[in-house]
């Protein structure tokens, strides 16, 4: 018998959770265990992701059944009072069985291979996760921002209801494996005779062979169709970052869940602004009388331009903050900074005039004025 643990727990949901949130909560489990992952991993990791995996997919097919899952709610146990767990005694007797033969269907999909689909008990496969890349300005991702996405995608057929058979009736029991999609052969191997189960070849794992086809889909049980999805972009998104959009992608097959929709953000670089983190750079160019006596300057910001005094004697390239001016922090009401860096302009195209002047106002300072070439004229010196 296999050891009591809490389905919740393993799909780290709370008991008020609901399908879709459990359904959401296995697919993100079973990917992070999914054997495939593992196959190269040591022994050791290897068993105990086997070990993780089981118990996902068990805590799943117990908790996306309302039967089992409120005799597990009540009871601690999907078969009720009387059950032990699967395999166990006592209960609705088919329950047992039900649970072996769909976690060992997962098992054999999940070593054989098959990609990155699950594939299920009676050919349930998950559909595909669609990507899309969008690109937004960089105010607008400061800012957030809705945008309407056109996507196409793979749904249901509603006239068959994905079954690809016309009005969904219109199909009957696969003849060869009697309706479970899979069929058992022995077959001799140098480890002497084994038993291997398969896909069925006849109804390809659905366990239904269909008599006539929807017209609406030719059998497949999907149409593709274009749809537009209505993004809300969240304010201090940054290039490169992705949404999900759970089950928004592909539909699945036979019961298999849908994709999801995952978003691509580009973000458009700004004419001034850099972007770290949530935080923002630039320069501002400054007259050297400012740097000089200095003053109030004009500086720009995301909520427009703001006076910031700078003291006398400024040096090129100082580096001034303006502290929770930067980016909003995805999910929180909190800020980064502002970071500003000052470069001193050189006046061109002077007038003679001009130049004495300046010449005239050179002679008259001191060494001590300008530190910094004194400290390097006196290295030259040496
Ligand atoms: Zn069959
Ligand atoms: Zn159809």
């Amino acid at each position: 018998m296999a050891d009591k643990y809490d389905y919740y727990q393993i799909l780290g949901v709370n008991k008020n959770a609901t399908d879709d949130e459990i359904k959401s909560a296995y697919r993100r489990m079973a990917k992070k265990y999914h054997p495939d992952l593992y196959s190269t991993k040591p022994e050791e990791e290897r068993k105990a992701a086997e070990e993780q995996f089981k118990k996902i997919n068990h805590a799943y097919d117990v908790l996306s059944d309302k039967q089992k899952r409120a005799a597990y709610d009540q009871y601690g146990d999907e078969n009720g009072p009387m059950g032990g767990g699967f395999g166990g005694g006592g209960g609705a007797g088919g329950a047992g069985f039900g649970d072996f033969d769909s976690f060992f269907g997962d098992f054999f999909s999940a070593f054989t291979g098959g990609g990155r689909r699950t594939a299920r008990p009676n050919g349930r496969i998950d559909g595909d996760d669609i990507t899309v890349t969008i690109t937004i300005d960089f105010m607008e991702a400061v800012r957030g921002v809705q945008k309407d996405i056109p996507i196409s995608r793979q749904e249901q057929c509603a006239d068959c209801k994905g079954t690809g058979a016309k009005n969904g009736t219109s199909y009957k029991t696969c003849g060869r494996c009697g309706g479970t999609g899979r069929v058992t052969t022995r077959q001799n191997t140098i480890f002497g005779q084994q038993v291997v189960q398969s896909v069925c070849p006849d109804c390809r794992g659905n366990g239904r062979i269909i008599t006539d086809s929807c017209r609406s889909c030719g059998g497949k049980g999907s149409i593709k169709r274009s749809r537009v999805i209505h993004a809300n972009i969240p304010a201090g998104i940054d290039n490169g970052q992705t949404i999900t959009f759970q089950n928004e992608g592909n539909c699945g097959k036979n019961g298999g869940m849908n994709g999801n929709l995952i978003l691509i953000v580009n973000v458009r670089p700004h004419a001034l602004f850099k972007r770290k983190g949530y935080d923002i750079y630039f320069d501002v160019p400054i007259s050297y009388v400012t740097a000089t006596v200095g003053g109030e300057i004009d500086v720009p910001t995301l909520d427009g331009v703001v006076k910031y005094k700078l003291s006398e004697g400024t040096q090129t390239g100082t580096l001034c903050r303006l502290s929770g001016k930067g980016i909003k922090r995805l999910n929180s009401e909190s800020r980064g900074d502002l970071y500003f860096t000052v470069q001193v302009q050189t006046p061109t195209g002077l007038s003679r005039t001009q130049k004495e002047l300046l010449s005239q106002f050179e002679a008259s300072l001191t060494p001590n004025q300008s530190p910094k070439q004194k400290k390097f004229a006196d290295f030259i010196r040496k």
